[in-house]
Order: structure tokens, then sequence, then C-alpha cells
């Protein structure tokens, strides 16, 4: 209902791959590391030691990120979404982003973030350009948060974060929030009153089987149209149009005005057949699906002084040759191989 239907990317431009879907999103994870440990990414005991996370010189650098992204916009993709692990704790951060912010095809430009180190960074990261920003928050509640983030700061400082990126001008901040059944659901009716009226958008995320370290169980997945109900029984919901093609929230707005809320719901409504997103690892791998196992790696052409026609070239003939639809095909294959770690592929 929310979604268009598929005959709407017809008057976009190409590629298209083999579902007729046009590639017009890029999610580029700029770091693997991260300064939390949330039990649903990245827990502490699927690390073992120093091997965890690339080493520095693997990472791309600023020039071959910049080279990437000037690639996608050439064929069709006009946001770009940074990520990781965690951005922010690149080293240099606001620097990139002015680079990427002056790409003429880039068209919005954002970023998903834990938001602890924004006090330090907001107000740099608007100066350079960054348009929008989502900071992730399951829980107002200190211990639940700890629980679910492993322990590392503190749903205090995460707030903090997002005053300074309101104090830095940003606007409309998305604040994510999985909920994990058994962990964290009864914090979230608690996270729908915080942020009604506070001009920001709160979106409830399923817990997604995704990598093979978080021991993913179908039971602790709370489905959206749960909240649906729920939250309309208080605060009665009206449904929103969908933005723009391909977005991944259904979005609600409260019948008094106070502001809306999404549902991101890719396992209960897998929204897979309007999938316009392509992600690139740290070290520059290119997937074309969250739960791909196999990527395309696209440094050995950034090596080259001339490559860029020929990274063009590979990521137009990737994006054709694409068939992923996993979340819509869970179900027909229990126990396969779920692809990398979502804080490697970049969320
Ligand atoms: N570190 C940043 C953060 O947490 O916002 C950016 C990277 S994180 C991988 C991107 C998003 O993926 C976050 O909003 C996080 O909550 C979400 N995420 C991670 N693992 C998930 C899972 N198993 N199911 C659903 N969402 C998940
Ligand atoms: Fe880090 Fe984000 Fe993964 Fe949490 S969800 S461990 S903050 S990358
Ligand atoms: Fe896109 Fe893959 Fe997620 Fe489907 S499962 S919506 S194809 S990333």
């Amino acid at each position: 209902m929310l979604n268009p239907s598929q005959q709407e990317f017809s008057h976009l431009g190409s590629p298209r791959d083999l579902r007729a879907r046009p590639l017009r999103d890029l999610r580029i994870s700029i770091l693997d590391r991260c300064n939390f440990r949330c039990s649903y990414c990245m827990p502490k005991e699927s690390l073992c030691g120093k091997h965890s996370f690339l080493p520095a010189d693997e990472l791309l650098s600023d020039e071959e990120i910049e080279r990437i992204v000037r690639a996608f916009t050439s064929v069709g993709a006009t946001k770009i979404r940074l990520t990781g692990g965690e951005p922010l704790l690149r080293p240099g951060l606001p620097a990139l982003v002015k680079r990427i912010a002056a790409i003429s095809g880039v068209h919005d430009l954002s970023m998903t973030t834990n938001g602890v180190l924004l006090p330090r960074l907001a107000v740099d990261l608007a100066d350079a350009g960054l348009d929008r920003i989502t900071i992730s928050l399951d829980s107002l509640d200190e211990s639940v948060f700890s629980l679910m983030t492993g322990g590392k700061a503190s749903a205090r400082q995460v707030l903090e974060g997002i005053a300074a990126a309101e104090a830095a001008g940003f606007q409309q901040l998305k604040i994510n929030c999985v909920v994990k059944r058994g962990t964290n659901d009864h914090t979230v009716m608690d996270m729908v009153r915080h942020f009604r009226g506070s001009g920001h958008v709160l979106r409830l995320i399923e817990y997604l089987d995704v990598g093979n370290s978080n021991d993913w169980q179908k039971g602790q997945v709370v489905a959206g149209h749960e909240w649906l109900r729920r939250i309309h029984h208080h605060w009665p919901l009206k449904p929103l149009k969908y933005q723009q093609i391909g977005e991944t929230a259904q979005r609600y707005a409260f019948e008094d005005g106070e502001g809306e809320i999404g549902l991101i719901n890719s396992i209960t409504q897998p929204f897979c057949g309007y999938c316009s997103r392509a992600r690139v690892t740290a070290d520059g791998l290119l997937y074309t699906c969250l739960f791909a196992s196999q990527g395309t790696a696209l440094k050995p052409l950034l090596g080259k002084a001339d490559g860029n026609t020929d990274l063009e070239a590979l990521i137009h003939k990737t994006w054709s040759n694409r068939d992923d639809r996993y979340s819509e095909t869970r179900h027909l294959v229990p126990g396969r191989d779920k692809g990398q770690e979502m804080y490697r592929m970049g969320g």
C-alpha cells in the first residue's frame, strides 16, 4: 500500500537489475571498527582477538572512497549513506564528508551513527556538507540500553549526541531502534512517548538475521504490525505515502499532529521488490544485498590511474546481473549462510 508499484521505476535511469530495480542508493562502510558491542550486530563473544577488524592499510583511503562514490553517481546513484562499524571513529571524517558532498551527482548525503561522538563532531560535519543523520538508540532505560549495546556507553550519551546534532542544525533526525523481544521490547512505548512531538522520527526495526554471529532466533522478532496496533491504540496513526522510491520504512503520522514514526518490517513484510541499495565495505567489496556472501572487489581498479571507466563498467555489470531478494526467500532455505556481519557490510 505504501510502496510504489514496480512500473514506477520505469522513468528512472539505468542500470536495472534482473528484476528491473534501478541503482539509486549507495551505503558505504568507512570503517568496520566500533566503540559499541551491540548484541545483534557485534556481540563481544563473536570477536576473537586482533584479527577481528581490517588492518588500517586495507581500508579504503579518502581518495579511493571519493572515486568509488563518483563512479556510483555516474551510473545512477544519487543517495549516499556513510556507515560502518562506527563512522564517527574514522580519523579526518569532516574532510572526507566535504570531498563527497562536493560531487555533483550526490543529491543526498547522510550518515548512520551510534551518536556518542556527535558532541565533538556534529558542527564540523554540518559545515562539511552532511545533509542528514540517523542515530541509533535502542532504549532510554540505561540497563536495557547496556544489554542491547554491550555496556560501552550510556543512553544519556546518545541523547547528548542527538542534542549536539540538533544544535548543529540537523533537523528531523531519524532515530533507529532495533527491537529484540525479551530484551528491549518493554521499553519501546517509552521511546515512542519520548520522540513524539520532538521533531525527530523514531523508526522501529525488526531484528534481522544478518550475519552468522548474533544467534538470531525468529522468536526474538517483534512484528512491526504489533507496534502499529499498540501505538495506534494510545495515539491514533494514519499512513503516509512514501516519499522516495525504495525507502525501507513504512511511515505513519500521529493524527494529533505530533510528528511521525516509521516501521522497518524487513522480516514480516520484505521490501526486496523495491530495493535499490548497493553496499561497499571498508575494504572496497561491492555487495548487492545485505545478506550476500560474495562481494565484487573494486580495489584492483582503483590502483589504475585511468581505472574510472572500468570501475563504472564493473558496477554497471554487477548491478545488471543482480537477482538478490533474500528477505523474500529466507523461509524457503532455513539454515542458509547469512552473509557478512552487519558491521562489515555497513547497515
Ligand atoms: N554504528 C552505527 C549505528 O549503529 O548506527 C552504524 C552502523 S550499524 C551496522 C547501522 C544500523 O544497523 C544501526 O541502526 C543498527 O541498529 C542496525 N543493525 C545492526 N544489526 C542489526 C540487526 N541484526 N537487525 C536490525 N538492525 C541492525
Ligand atoms: Fe557498532 Fe552500530 Fe554494530 Fe552497534 S549496530 S555494534 S553501534 S556498528
Ligand atoms: Fe535488498 Fe537484499 Fe534486503 Fe532484499 S534482502 S531488501 S534485496 S538488501
